[in-house]
């Protein structure tokens, strides 16, 4: 199920979120503790007439400021206050912590649920990170008869989001499809995602900039970017690691994807610290393939069983897939993984459309920055028969870049040369003048204003290409395109290295 907690400050608030994502929920929870403007006497008549025009399953949680929430009076009218709403809101669950049991008060309120038949659960949040033993923390939860643990954590990195996921298997064993277990903040993301899929009673949701907890997203892009109605326990599981990775537009496209073309099959965004460690999940949740970006497309690669040779040149991988073969890596469970680099074929789609397929062979090339991205631009260049000049704010490193090309590629047809992003640099680039490609971050939001190659001035017959995406056009791209230049963005890379990407993972699939 997918709960949209209500956060907002008031009733009236809540019936327009509540109807806002209504198709797109299952479930509402009650946050009585953020209401805390009202008195008592109000929150009880409005909430209860509230959840009754709801006709979905409520959760009436009042959360104490110790635990994430807001509410911060003495412990026993807050127990007062739930045992009121219990009886006059008649919830389908009510949210009780895990260290009430010694506390007076807490008896009669179960006592209240039991009559009613409002189901109890039984929860602890750990603000600070994941407990040693999250398997037996779920275990205590669940030490009463009918109750269902929550154990909602906070993960500091990949080997904590990693101890999470392991605990999921267990949870569903002993406790079938009545337990909750979320990780909270950026690493617990992923859980946010798969809670469901992976036996979880639900999964929670808030609505867009009143978000209940750490990494809520909204519930219309849980169900339309993260096929909440579609994904289950045979879904297969694709995504992206980086760090940081929750701004990837990646998600966006392969999703739609999968259920477009009716693939069994979600991508999440995984931030990860651990690239080792992602491996050990990635095993642990039977992960088919992912996407690598910074700053992991180097490092990934020493893990993998082979790269393609386009990853080899680059000295960077952005696909990962399990090897079809069924090989092992280094004899650990969980299947082999080798790596593609989908940049190069997509950053030179858009060139072959614009040329023709055969059409790029032979032309020169004005390559601007000699970082991980112009490796791969270069590379694609001169393997295509494209020379290449190769300019750069520091020299040695477009120097360094274009000797290590040269000898990646023994190109009969094309050459590479280096110089200096500077007038010098400029001059030499009249004479590779039918390719413009901009390699460099400069351009990139939030400094769209800045160029990285003023003193390039644009003859009106080049192919200018900024791989930046973000935004799509940038002021490079804008000045060559008033020029009378033919432009390519970084959106159409983007677009067709995801789509080399899609195509990949779907040769791994298995229904
Ligand atoms: P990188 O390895 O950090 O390279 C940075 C390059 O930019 C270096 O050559 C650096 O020169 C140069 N540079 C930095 N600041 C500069 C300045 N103020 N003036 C002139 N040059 C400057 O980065 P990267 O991984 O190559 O990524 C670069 C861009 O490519 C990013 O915007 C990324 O989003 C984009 N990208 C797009 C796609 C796509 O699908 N469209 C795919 C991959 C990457 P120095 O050597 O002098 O420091």
């Amino acid at each position: 199920m997918t709960c949209l907690t209500l956060s907002r400050a008031s009733v009236n608030q809540w019936r327009a979120d509540a109807k806002r994502f209504a198709s797109f929920t299952d479930c509402v929870e009650l946050r009585i503790d953020l209401l805390r403007s009202m008195g008592n006497a109000a929150i009880i008549s409005e909430v209860a007439a509230f959840a009754r025009s709801l006709h979905k399953p409520t959760i009436l949680t009042v959360r104490r400021v110790a635990d994430g929430g807001a509410y911060d009076g003495p412990e026993a009218d807050r127990l007062d206050l739930l045992n009121a709403l219990v009886e006059s809101v008649e919830p389908t669950y009510v949210d009780l912590e895990s260290d009430l049991t010694e506390v007076s008060g807490a008896a009669v309120v179960e006592e209240t649920a039991g009559r009613i038949g409002t189901r109890i659960i039984r929860s602890l949040h750990d603000l600070q990170g994941v407990p040693t033993d999250p398997c037996g923390a779920l275990d205590s939860l669940a030490s009463k008869t009918g109750e269902i643990p929550k154990l909602a954590v906070a993960p500091q990195g990949t080997r904590d989001l990693h101890r999470v996921f392991r605990a999921y298997s267990h949870a569903r064993r002993e406790f079938g499809g009545d337990f909750i277990l979320l990780g909270m903040g950026r690493f617990g993301f992923p859980t946010r995602i798969l809670a469901p899929a992976l036996g979880a009673l639900l999964t929670f949701t808030s609505v867009p900039g009143a978000e209940a907890a750490p990494g809520h997203i909204d519930p219309e892009t849980m169900r339309t970017v993260y096929l909440s109605n579609r994904i289950g326990s045979a879904t297969r599981i694709y995504g992206i690691i980086g760090n940081p990775v929750l701004h990837s537009r990646s998600p966006h496209y392969h999703n739609p994807r999968f259920a477009k073309d009716g693939i069994d099959a979600v991508y999440v965004p995984f931030p990860t610290d651990d690239v080792a460690e992602f491996f050990e999940l990635a095993a642990t949740l039977s992960v088919q393939g992912f996407s690598v970006t910074i700053p992991h497309k180097e490092s990934v690669m020493r893990h993998l069983v082979s790269v393609d040779e386009g990853s080899e040149a680059a000295g960077a991988c952005n696909t990962v897939i399990r090897n079809v073969d069924g090989s092992t890596r280094n004899g650990r469970a969980g299947g082999g993984f080798r790596g593609v680099n989908t940049d190069i074929p997509g950053f030179l789609a858009p060139l072959r459309e614009l040329f023709g397929a055969d059409g790029i062979a032979g032309k020169r090339a004005t390559v601007i920055g000699a970082g991980g991205a112009a490796r791969a631009v270069c590379y694609a260049l001169v393997a295509a028969g494209v020379s290449v000049l190769v300019l750069n704010r520091t020299p040695a490193r477009s120097a360094r870049l274009a000797r290590e090309i040269e000898k990646i590629v023994a190109a009969e047809h094309a050459e590479i040369r280096s110089g200096p992003l500077d007038a010098s640099g400029f001059a030499a680039a009249a004479d590779f003048r039918d390719i413009v490609v901009q390699t460099t971050g400069v351009g990139m939001a939030p400094n769209v204003e800045a160029d990285p190659a003023e003193g390039l001035s644009f003859g009106g017959t080049e192919v200018v290409y900024d791989i930046i995406y973000t935004p799509e056009y940038t002021r490079f791209l804008r000045r060559a395109e008033r020029s009378g230049c033919r432009v390519v963005t970084g959106a159409a890379m983007f677009a067709r290295q995801a789509e080399e990407q899609y195509r990949l993972f779907l040769s791994v699939y298995e229904r």
